[in-house]
């Protein structure tokens, strides 16, 4: 027998937390599962729980299509004799290796690779990976639970291993903290430079009113940039930037890390704001063209000319080896404004008049952002969480469009035809053309809805997809037209969700593509344009 814990015995743990909606009794499963554990075996097993493949801040993805796993699971073999039991070390150790098969042919060995552990697994076991694989373990298991069953296993106070984890960033490297030092090894967890911190979030607002009237009082407001979250830490001549998601960006953004080395006047200290790129006019660019910035590693010097970067800071978390994170947000700020320029900092204003802070939400639009951010002004920096303290704030715009086909939905959607094809209407031919698809939006009863209103339509179907007649009019918002090579139209939404069905709309009354024209047209009126970008 093997000295590693099996995968199974972890499945009958999901199975066993799948059965109960208490919250206690998840705690106490998880608790005592823990203690069981193996060396190398708790941090697998906290993404694993939390329904990641890897740990939350870990760069690696399997890229697996959902389609792909379900036909690869229909055609696993069921003899499972003569097979040796996989354990929690072998699924990890696997599905590194799927992370990282690179280049021609690699979506065959990706294949392979999955098709043999889900030939080695039993049924529960296969059960649970398929859902590992696709990001939907549905085990009802929050990261609050696992760090409260973490403090339950190692005998600790759980607001010690939650300031842990938010120091740390990774759940599972704070439960092995926990257990192999307990309170002691916990306590001495501080913000260390050059180890990322989870960033702190901001909770989504409608309207200025509404903020300062919940929270009563002055509050700041900062431009919010749309662009990518950086976190610099930098200690004399050494810099690193890190992403939102925890991943160290240092060799993509050299800009900024000279920015970092010339422009802050301290000998150490952790940063936080935000960098967009921007164009010709020194107006931000769309986030599509950031992007490529940020996963090019490689020849990066051929597109700092391009797409020129721009860091605006918000934040300091660590100055010259004194952790500021609970001292108050207007202090933060004030030391934040005497180690760098103005031109670093992030647009800002301390009001708590209504109209004022309109004014500012509408000049951020027109300078080319994407609304503003308000903070309590005693707020403490809460790592990785997002609560009542900052409050974003966009104007958030909307469409009309039509439903042309929709995918039957695999998982938890099979039965629904649940990923919608939104189409605008071509004025010229008559026609419905494609600007993007959605899952987003509606509720289990909507999609069971939608499923039967749609079949009632239908012209045509593969196995896949259904086609229906232009009948279905929704209304959908989204945070960005992009231009697109994917669409016969040439657009496509970014985070399309639909927020309304709309019964009383025929789709003769739907959106053109001539209103998305110009919306695209309008975004660069505060925009900039890539000159690569005319096709
Ligand atoms: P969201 O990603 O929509 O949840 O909005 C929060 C994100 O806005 C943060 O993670 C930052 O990346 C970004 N952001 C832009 N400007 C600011 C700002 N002034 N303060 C805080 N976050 C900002």
């Amino acid at each position: 027998m093997t000295e590693q814990t099996t995968f199974l015995e972890l499945a009958q743990l999901f199975s066993a937390l799948e059965a109960t909606t208490k919250r206690n009794e998840k705690k106490a499963l998880i608790s005592s599962f823990l203690l069981q554990l193996r060396e190398g075996e708790v941090q697998p097993v906290l993404a694993f729980l939390t329904g990641r493949v890897f740990p939350e801040a870990d760069a690696r993805v399997l890229d697996v299509g959902g389609r792909t796993v379900w036909r690869l699971e229909r055609g696993v073999k069921q003899s499972l004799l003569d097979q040796t039991p996989l354990t929690i070390l072998n699924v990890s150790q696997l599905f590194h290796e799927v992370s990282q098969v690179r280049g021609k042919g690699s979506r065959r060995r990706k294949e392979d690779l999955i098709e043999r552990l889900l030939s080695q697994a039993t049924p529960l076991e296969r059960k649970y990976l398929i859902r590992l694989i696709l990001g939907e373990m549905r085990i009802g298991v929050v990261e609050g639970v696992a760090l409260d069953a973490t403090a339950d296993a190692a005998s600790v106070d759980s607001s010690l291993v939650r300031r842990a984890n938010m120091l740390m960033g990774d759940l599972g490297k704070v439960a092995e903290l926990a257990l192999s030092q307990g309170a002691a090894g916990l306590s001495r967890v501080q913000v260390t430079l050059f180890t990322p911190v989870k960033p702190m979030l901001a909770t989504m607002s409608y309207d200025v009113a509404e903020v300062l009237s919940a929270q009563g009082g002055r509050m700041g407001f900062e431009y919010k940039f749309d662009g990518a979250r950086v976190q610099i830490h930098l200690q004399g001549d050494e810099v690193k930037v890190f992403s939102r998601r925890l991943t160290d960006v240092t060799r993509s953004i050299p800009e900024v890390v000279d920015v970092a080395k010339t422009q802050i006047t301290a000998e150490a200290a952790l940063l936080d704001g935000e960098v967009i790129a921007y164009g010709a006019e020194g107006r931000p660019l769309p986030f599509q063209d950031l992007m490529r910035r940020f996963r090019r590693i490689h020849r990066v010097d051929t597109l700092t000319e391009t797409i020129p970067l721009k860091l605006y800071l918000f934040d300091v978390l660590h100055l010259n080896g004194e952790m500021l994170i609970d001292r108050p947000y207007q202090e933060r700020w004030r030391l934040l404004t005497k180690i760098c320029k103005p031109t670093l900092l992030a647009d800002r204003i301390v009001t708590d008049r209504v109209a004022e802070a309109q004014a500012f939400l509408n000049s951020a639009v027109k300078h080319g952002h994407e609304g503003i951010v308000a903070k309590t002004l005693n707020s403490r920096y809460t790592p990785g969480t997002r609560g009542k303290r900052w409050f974003k704030i966009k104007p958030v715009e909307t469409l009309d469009l039509v439903i042309t086909a929709a995918d039957w939905g695999y998982g938890r959607r099979t039965g629904w035809l649940s990923n919608y094809h939104l189409a605008a209407r071509n004025v010229e031919t008559g026609e419905y053309w494609s600007v993007g698809k959605t899952f987003k939006g509606l509720t289990d009863e909507e999609f069971r809805e939608m499923t039967c209103r749609l079949q009632q339509v239908k012209t045509r179907e593969t196995p896949h997809t259904v086609y229906v007649k232009p009948h279905i009019v929704v209304e959908v918002a989204f945070n960005e037209i992009q231009r697109s090579s994917q669409y016969p139209s040439r657009f496509a939404l970014r985070f399309a969700r639909i927020t309304r069905i709309r019964v009383d709309k025929r789709p003769e009354d739907a959106d053109t593509l001539h209103r998305l024209q110009a919306l695209y047209e309008q975004q660069f009126k505060y925009k900039s344009r890539l000159q690569l970008d005319v096709k």
